[in-house]
């Protein structure tokens, strides 16, 4: 096992993966910028060190630094977490050209799937469903091919940048009129934004919800999934409460694509934590793309599997065999996880500050990944994600229930937060119901 392990995030999860050493008897190195000397995690590691100033691009982002970090520290290995370098191919590439571990897959595999069109490719051969589309690039500069991908498809169609993220490079399109034009506008986007201007075209789903298959892998020839999670309450793409197991998927559908998700990652030697995001409608599934990294709402898959997900990453990477078999994974019982953000109620615009007063919810089936304390300064500079609530239940209903009452005991003075939207979300109606869809929050929010 590694004797020592870098953490190069920040906030809830950079403590969530020293809390993940720390148990499995590892030595950790915090790096930090200047203005975050206070979080929690750089206080509770063994070292830290701060890589530069508050811009993420001159810390957080900064390969260079990071890797000095590594070697002044003697770090062996790094933990990316989620967000800043975590499925960028060049950081994990330069961490192992440096004698080190990147905690995640080859370089080679972040680069296969962070191109959509060779990861959708990639799927298909490996047996994954996937949205009917235009099976490749566009060809841009013919028109009739184009045309004719639009026909065989079928409108609406959705453009999208094979470079894209974070919900951007992507546009909708409704009539054969518009096509031409849409495709050269997102070409002309997705340029500027990611310099390949490479698009390819997708029917669009009206009303998916938003589900998601967890796997791990340890690159010699096991893999497992761990469940699923429903992600499909969203706004403006980013994911607001999360929960395990998506509700109402028939049994059948669920363990297919399960399976082929396992096939998938054995085929591209996958190691590591990955999640395979999927649009669910009408009872199928299409695989939309692969994050190849722990993702912020892995807490909900630990609490219905038992299984330290973090944990079981970093023993992969350490080049140990997976420590589960497929039949081990038993999924008992429902989770919840509300996303909390330091953000205005009204505009939802970030609301740093410092924190007066801190008291996290708690009791039986409760858990609170949060890097909060009273007296912490919430910076202006990050993402404004604080925490999440988690709860476990027997049933839906019992973990929707202690997510209300864990809402209600939260307080947090000081700055402004989401608490009051997730306390109404968890007494919407359609959402006690389950299986709302990816537009379902906008709607509500807008009326
Ligand atoms: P990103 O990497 O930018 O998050 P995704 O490919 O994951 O891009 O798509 C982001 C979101 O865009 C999805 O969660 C969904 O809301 C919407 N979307 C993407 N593809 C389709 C599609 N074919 N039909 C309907 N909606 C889609």
């Amino acid at each position: 096992m590694f004797e020592k392990v870098l953490i190069a995030n920040r906030g809830e999860i950079a403590l969530r993966i020293l809390r993940a050493c720390k148990e499995m008897g590892i030595k950790t190195v915090a790096v930090h910028s200047k203005v975050d000397r206070d979080l929690k995690h750089v206080r509770l590691a063994d070292e830290s060190v701060c890589i530069g100033p508050n811009p993420s691009n001159q810390s957080y982002l900064n390969i260079p630094a990071i890797i000095s970090a590594m070697e002044v520290t003697d770090a062996v290995a790094v933990h990316p977490g989620y967000g800043f370098l975590a499925e960028n191919a060049d950081f994990a590439e330069q961490v192992q050209k440096s004698g080190f571990v990147f905690i995640g897959p080859d370089a080679d595999v972040i680069r296969l799937m962070g191109d959509k069109v060779s990861a959708i490719a990639a799927m298909k051969r490996a047996g994954v469903p996937t949205v009917p589309g235009s099976d490749g690039p566009l060809p841009a500069q013919d028109r009739e091919k184009c045309l004719e991908i639009g026909r065989r498809v079928g409108y609406p169609v959705i453009i999208k940048a094979a470079a894209g993220g974070g919900g951007r490079g992507m546009r909708v399109v409704h009539t054969e009129a518009s096509l031409m034009n849409s495709i050269l506008t997102t070409q002309g986007e997705a340029k500027a934004a990611f310099g390949d201007d490479t698009v390819y075209m997708e029917k669009f789903l009206q009303n998916p919800r938003h589900v998601e298959i967890q796997v791990m892998s340890d690159g010699q020839g096991n893999a497992i999934h761990l469940g699923d999670r429903d992600c499909s309450l969203q706004r403006r793409h980013q994911k607001v409460i999360e929960e395990a197991p998506a509700p109402g998927i028939p049994d059948d559908v669920r363990q297919s694509t399960a399976q082929a998700c396992i096939n998938a990652c054995i085929k591209i030697g996958y190691r590591g934590a990955g999640t395979f995001e999927f649009l669910y409608e009408d009872g199928n599934f299409y695989f939309i793309e692969m994050n190849t990294r722990i993702q912020v709402e892995h807490p909900v898959s630990e609490m219905v599997t038992g299984v330290d997900l973090i944990r079981e990453q970093i023993r992969v990477c350490a080049g140990q065999k997976l420590s589960y078999k497929q039949e081990d994974i038993v999924i008992r019982g429902h989770s919840f996880e509300c996303r909390i953000n330091a953000e205005d109620p009204k505009t939802f615009m970030p609301c740093p500050g410092t924190i007066k007063n801190f008291h996290p919810p708690g009791g039986f089936g409760v858990r609170v990944d949060s890097h909060l304390y009273s007296g912490y300064t919430v910076p202006p500079n990050y993402d404004s994600m604080v925490g999440k609530i988690i709860t476990y239940g027997e049933t839906r209903e019992e973990a929707l229930n202690r997510m209300r009452h864990a809402l209600d005991e939260t307080v947090i003075d000081g700055i402004r937060t989401n608490i009051a939207l997730h306390q109404s979300l968890v007494r919407d109606t359609e959402f006690i119901k389950g299986g709302v869809n990816i537009h379902y929050l906008e709607k509500k929010l807008s009326s």
